[in-house]
């Protein structure tokens, strides 16, 4: 059993990346995120199915996602200098902040930028591509109980509301009922549900599907198509830089205690002095039990400079960055 939603979100999202999409031949390839969405919501599980190809252009502007205004230069600039004012749709802000972000954008090799006299001109590396093609959304409930099944039900109808995800599931833990509780509560029917057993780790058979999810209709949600388009974009930057394994940002894995343990396919965190897979929340700088990671151990023995914290970040950086790279190759390059 988990023990946590966030260990349990961590577990879905190792699974996703074995095993998505379920019950089917994987013909495109995947990123997984964690903790995305808008000002109104949030997302625990985001799934980027993507055109290979398309992610191997989209490489060239570098490892770290685009925030909007960095995105609005990548997207409309142009293939011979021009001047910036004459390149970019107008912003509906200052062109100061316009001008900042070109600096930001040259200074990452996201464009080329030079001077023209006082004219700043700009010229694209390359055009930024149509990388995403749908945007898949899971929400991790281990726990469906009545109360939960209902405030659930309400995000759901949001999703099916705005269409911004082209299709919505919720994920649940199995239990041994003939028929799953998940089935019985009043969860809006387009959304699929996911059933997982993870008693003995994460496995690429470790969750069923139980329903399938109705395709969501862009036609039908209440946003307007360019600022869908523009929305799911910037959602996808956001999952393209950080993935799922950027938890650790707001863990302490600098603390003596902090380790990543095998649990099947996946690393999980854990905590030496609590002896168990710590939460995120638990473990901050808050935590009774911190200690910092000695000072010998970041100078004597270890292969990395840093010691074991700074050696636990780069793994899942490492990680992070394969999977992204390895869509771009195989589609089943992991399982
Ligand atoms: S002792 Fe606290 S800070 Fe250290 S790993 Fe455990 S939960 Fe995290």
């Amino acid at each position: 059993m988990a023990s946590s939603e966030f260990i349990y979100e961590l577990q879905v999202c190792r699974w996703v990346e074995l095993a998505w999409p379920p019950d089917e031949p994987a013909d495109s390839a995947y990123i997984v995120a964690r903790q995305l969405g808008t000002s109104r919501r949030r997302w625990d599980t985001v799934i980027l199915e993507v055109d290979p190809v398309a992610l191997a252009a989209r490489h060239q502007f570098g490892d770290r996602e685009l925030d909007s205004d960095l995105l609005h230069i990548a997207r409309h600039a142009p293939a011979e200098w021009t001047f910036y004012r004459d390149a970019l749709p107008d912003p509906g802000y200052p062109w100061r902040y316009v001008r900042e972000a070109i600096h930001r954008a040259a200074a990452r090799g996201i464009v080329d930028k030079r001077k023209d006299g006082n004219r700043i001109q700009i010229k694209r590396i390359g055009p930024y591509p149509e990388w995403m093609r749908r945007l898949i959304a899971i929400e991790n409930k281990p726990d469906l109980d009545a109360s939960a099944a209902r405030q659930l039900a309400g995000q759901l109808d949001h999703d099916v509301t705005t269409g911004l995800a082209d299709e919505v599931w919720v994920a649940t833990q199995q239990t041994d009922r003939q028929v799953e509780p998940a089935l019985l509560e009043s969860l809006p029917v387009e959304a699929g549900i996911l059933t997982t057993d993870f008693d003995d780790g994460v496995d690429a058979d470790s969750a069923n599907v139980e329903w399938y999810p109705t395709r969501l209709s862009a036609a039908a949600g209440d946003i307007d198509g360019d600022e869908r388009h523009s929305r799911r974009l910037e959602l996808a930057e956001r999952a393209y830089g950080r993935g799922w394994r950027s938890y650790y940002e707001t863990m302490r894995p600098d603390c003596r205690f902090f380790e990543l343990r095998r649990d099947g396919r996946g690393l999980l965190p854990w905590c030496g002095a609590k002896n168990c897979h710590q939460s995120s929340t638990v473990c901050s700088g808050s935590c009774d039990d911190f200690q910092p990671e000695p000072p010998a151990w970041r100078t004597r023995g270890w292969p990395i400079e840093g010691g074991p914290g700074k050696a636990i970040k780069q793994l899942l950086d490492e990680r992070a960055r394969r999977e992204n790279r390895a869509t771009t190759v195989a589609t089943d390059y992991h399982r």
